[in-house]
């Protein structure tokens, strides 16, 4: 009896994983620019962790095209527990650094660093289980709210998952809804809006609760109350988490241990946001700009 019903069952959800990812999963993976896998080496371990890691960028240098560089000579560390802020212009490398660390790519030159293990020798899911991302754009499932918050750790209950749903302040929206957790989103069912979905994706990487979160922030605007209050739950989230933010507004940033100003795939000032701002340089200048809009 049990093992009959253990087959059906996983025969479910594999139903369900398949006919998902003829559909969401595909786009979630274009969304994140994963074009092809790199393989893990032969007896590969996991990487082996307690607690959080840091994370180092040892003289990386990294281009999707031959001939065509995106990053150059990168060298950074994100102490463990701390955050690492980066800050320039579309298509300076940012996402990249992302990509990177997610090993969706392998780098050319140099070395990426986890917990003092190169990822490279590592296993690959193992790299990936380790880290949480909350993406600009966050992809829903045409699925129940409660499947789209379970997404980061599957089989999580109930009670855990309202938990994090608290946490992340998207609880009393969602049990505003007529069918609550079991209100159908995405495509075919409520749309949310950008910052509904972002809290959906805080509350599921609470539930993953890696140690090491990448955020990267969303460049569409959202209203300066519902800005400040996902900074504040990010904040939270972030908390004792090695963690790289990819910021588009410099209010998001003005805590990091450290803040890398990158330009065409370089670094091109570092430091605190009080160091910045007294060397007067391109992020000075960035300041001033942001101040000057938002008081307008
Ligand atoms: P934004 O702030 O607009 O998100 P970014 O600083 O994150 O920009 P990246 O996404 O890291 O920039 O891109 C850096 C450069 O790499 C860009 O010139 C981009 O066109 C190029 N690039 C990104 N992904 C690929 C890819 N899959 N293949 C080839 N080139 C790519």
């Amino acid at each position: 009896m049990i093992q009959l019903y253990i087959p059906l069952n996983f025969l479910g959800v594999l139903y369900r994983e398949i006919k998902q990812s003829l559909t969401d999963l595909d786009k979630m993976f274009v969304l994140m620019d994963r074009e092809r896998e790199v393989a893990d080496t032969p007896g590969a371990q996991p990487l082996a962790l307690q607690g959080a890691p840091s994370v180092v960028f040892d003289h990386v240098s990294f281009a999707y095209e031959a001939n065509r560089p995106i990053l150059k000579d990168i060298s950074f560390e994100i102490p463990a527990g701390k955050t690492v802020a980066v800050v320039g212009p579309s298509g300076s490398g940012k996402s990249t650094l992302a990509r990177l660390m997610f090993r969706f790519y392998d780098v050319q030159q140099g070395a990426i660093r986890m917990a003092g293990q190169d990822i490279r020798a590592v296993t690959q899911a193992s790299v990936r289980r380790a880290l949480g991302i909350v993406p600009q754009d966050t992809v829903l499932f045409n699925d129940t709210v409660a499947y789209n918050i379970a997404y980061g750790r599957p089989g999580a209950s109930q009670a855990e998952i309202e938990e994090a749903a608290r946490a992340a302040r998207i609880h009393d929206f969602i049990a505003s809804t007529p069918q609550g957790y079991q209100t159908s989103v995405g495509e075919r069912g409520l749309k949310l809006s950008g910052g509904e979905k972002q809290r959906v994706a805080i509350a599921r990487t609470l539930l993953k609760d890696p140690p090491i979160l990448v955020f990267d922030e969303a460049t569409s605007a959202l209203d300066s109350a519902n800005e400040r209050a996902i900074q504040a739950e990010l904040a939270s989230v972030a908390q004792n988490k090695t963690t790289l933010v990819i910021a588009h507004r410099l209010s998001t940033v003005v805590d990091a241990h450290e803040i890398l100003v990158m330009e065409a795939g370089q670094i091109l000032e570092r430091g605190t946001h009080a160091q910045l701002l007294a060397s007067q340089g391109r992020y000075a200048q960035m300041w001033a700009l942001q101040q000057s809009g938002e008081t307008s």
